[in-house]
């Protein structure tokens, strides 16, 4: 199944996931996934936007991600500009963003709905209420459901979690493969399992997600 969240590791990209970056350092290698996304988190000094810029000009195949907001760490209000401008730039570009959003889902959603346009927009490791999954729908964006939504409240709706536009993801981020192969099918099966959905209706999902979000 294509994995629509995850991140690089030391060995080469695989061709049927969707690699998200969190650090500058690691711009240079995600050019070379299939799939790739050129991000930056709020554990990181926030700039560099015209560098970000170049690059997707440079890279037609290359998305935004994974940014957003997070509590954890200081400037809320940096954190917000740079968001709007990595957006805009999304907009302009026509590329799609991964957002990444830690304890920060209100003033997130304040932020999607006061901009004019927005760009295809997939929610990782989406974890919040069933209430914020509506909102989030009504403003189109994709739901990216990953191994944490197992110990989330909103894993208590079962099948109703599959009302909303959503997608799979490993969200790997061990610095090797070790694991991933056998923590990726166990995540589809419990989660198949949670639905009903058959792994075979969850791969056409995912393919379907791929080729809105990734390419
Ligand atoms: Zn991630």
């Amino acid at each position: 199944m294509f994995d629509l969240h995850r991140h690089l590791t030391s060995s080469s990209p695989l061709d049927d996931c969707f690699y998200a970056t969190s650090r500058k350092e690691e711009w240079k290698a995600v050019i070379r996934a299939p799939y790739g996304a050129v991000g930056l988190l709020p554990s990181e000094p926030l700039r560099d936007v015209q560098e970000i810029y170049a690059l997707l000009a440079a890279h037609p195949h290359l998305q935004i991600g994974e940014a957003g907001l997070d509590r954890r760490f200081p400037d809320p209000d940096g954190q917000e500009a740079f968001l709007r401008e990595l957006l805009t730039i999304a907009v302009e570009l026509d590329r799609s963003v991964t957002l990444h959003c830690v304890r920060r889902e209100g003033r997130l959603l304040a932020i999607l709905r006061s901009m004019d346009k927005l760009p295809r927009l997939l929610w990782h490791s989406f974890s919040g209420s069933y209430e914020l999954a509506c909102e989030s729908a009504r403003l189109g964006i994709v739901l990216s459901y990953g191994p944490r939504l197992k110990n989330a409240k909103l894993s208590g709706e079962g099948k109703r979690v599959t009302r909303f536009p959503f997608g799979l993801e490993s969200d790997h981020e061990k610095p090797t493969e070790d694991g991933y192969e056998e923590a990726w099918q166990a995540h589809q099966r419990w989660f198949a399992d949670l639905t009903g959905w058959s792994l075979d209706q969850l791969v056409r999902n995912n393919d379907e997600k791929r080729t809105i979000l990734a390419h």
